[in-house]
């Protein structure tokens, strides 16, 4: 599959993760109701932005990928997502 090949979150946002360019594995923690960590792949752009902003800011502002989403073969990511949102709209709006 060619989605292996791409960064979760440019692939939710629609843009395509040049193909030379290494992805790495990151990890978010779902703390809030189990200790699971959730795997995603990200671009180098991505990665930095995470290990910089932390996962709570970095998830919200990622968050209009909750809004035209219709599929997402990576739901562990997408649950997580709704959940930070959710908890922190105040912080986004
Ligand atoms: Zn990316």
């Amino acid at each position: 599959m060619a989605t292996t090949r791409e960064c979760t979150i440019c692939k939710h946002i629609g843009e395509r993760t040049t193909e030379q360019e290494e992805l790495e594995t990151g990890f978010l923690y779902n703390t809030v109701t189990h200790p699971e960590k959730v795997r995603i792949r990200l671009c180098r752009a991505h990665s930095v932005e995470l290990f910089k902003v932390g996962q709570k800011k970095f998830l919200l502002k990622h968050h209009t990928i909750l809004h035209d989403l219709v599929n997402s073969d990576e739901m562990e990511f997408i649950k997580l997502l709704d959940k930070v949102v959710r908890k922190n709209l105040d912080a986004i709006y």
